[in-house]
């Protein structure tokens, strides 16, 4: 039985999308995971670039974005 991630920062739960992006962002073998608020807060970006880069790796064929 899979667990709902969580974000480890604020303990909101997670879009897969979250957890693909903390993956490709932080580390491809994390196990602690971040929402979107969070890494945008720990990149200094806004969500929407955030958003915008999920775009793009989906796009890229990034298998971690299904
Ligand atoms: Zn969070």
């Amino acid at each position: 039985m899979a667990e709902v991630p969580v974000c480890a920062s604020c303990g909101r739960p997670l879009q897969p999308d979250e957890t693909a992006l903390t993956r490709k962002l932080i580390n491809r073998g994390a196990v602690r995971f971040f929402c979107l608020s969070c890494l945008a807060e720990h990149f200094q970006v806004s969500e929407d670039v955030l958003r915008e880069k999920i775009r793009e790796f989906r796009e890229m064929g990034c298998t971690l974005f299904e």
